[in-house]
């Protein structure tokens, strides 16, 4: 039920983070990975290869959606046409709300939401016009549920991805696609390292894990194939928290 043999996972921001984890976790349940990013994937493509699954990089600036058709496009080449697509990519942008610049939403927005949302309509396209069942994952965060500070444009951004997976789910389930999200707690990743390299907020935030331990990607694994697999064919518009109980406190 878990098996993902033959199928692809496109999986965006792949190199390094989250995104690798979820690329190397698919890889372990039998999926060929079709990474797409600004960066290159090489420490990705030897840990997927190990594991005897194919892997292919499609280059790509995702904070403009003008590269969404020739992303579809690409993938599909690759391997076929994918089974899955893990929105993964985002950044984010710290500043004071009294502050905070219209480049720093516009940035975040765009990668985190706009082209979140244009990659699906991409694939859910292609899924259609074929007749096939797909899956998406999208990437949220605690602050899809929680305010946060400081990050303005993120909030806003991930609160819109739980929405969207919502809307997608609604309009999609009846055209064999699954929407879904997973929203990671504290991961040691780039995008947290600010809030590790700060002892004081570090301490906060491990005081409030009940798991009393940062994630590492890793842990996001189990989640990703459950979504990506047969077993959640019938699970629509969820996000699953993965963050060692943080929500639960
Ligand atoms: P990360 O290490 O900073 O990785 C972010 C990934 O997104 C990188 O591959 C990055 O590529 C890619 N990316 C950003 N802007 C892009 C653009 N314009 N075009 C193409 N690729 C772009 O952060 P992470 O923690 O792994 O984050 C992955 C996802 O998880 C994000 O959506 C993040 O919001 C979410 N998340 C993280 C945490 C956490 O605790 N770490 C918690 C909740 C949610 P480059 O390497 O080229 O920049």
């Amino acid at each position: 039920m878990f098996d993902l043999s033959g199928k692809t996972c496109v999986v965006t921001g792949a190199n390094t983070g989250i995104g690798q984890g979820l690329a190397l976790g698919l890889a372990s349940a039998g999926a060929n990975i079709v990474a797409v990013g600004r960066s290159q994937p090489e420490e990705t493509r030897a840990q997927v290869e190990d594991t005897g699954c194919k892997f292919a990089f499609v280059e790509a600036d995702l904070g403009d959606i003008s590269s969404v058709p020739a992303v579809v496009e690409k993938a599909e080449a690759a391997f076929g046409l994918p089974a899955v697509l893990v929105n993964n990519a985002g950044t984010i942008k710290r500043n004071d709300a009294l502050d905070f610049t219209e480049e720093e939403w516009d940035s975040v927005m765009d990668v985190n939401l706009k082209t979140l949302f244009f990659l699906s309509q991409g694939f859910a396209k292609r899924w259609v016009a074929a007749g096939e069942r797909g899956k998406i994952i999208n990437i949220a965060s605690m602050l899809s549920y929680q305010g946060g500070i400081r990050v303005a444009s993120y909030t806003a951004s991930k609160s819109g991805v739980m929405g969207l997976t919502r809307l997608l789910a609604n309009e999609w389930a009846a055209k064999k696609i699954n929407v879904n999200a997973i929203a990671p707690g504290y991961i040691a990743t780039n995008n947290t390292a600010a809030l590790r390299a700060d002892e004081k907020r570090n301490a906060e935030i491990l005081g409030r894990i009940p798991a009393g331990r940062w994630g590492d990607p890793s842990d996001l694994s189990g989640a990703a194939i459950f979504l990506a697999s047969t077993a959640s064919d019938y699970v629509h518009g969820t996000t699953l928290p993965v963050d060692g109980g943080w929500l639960a406190r």
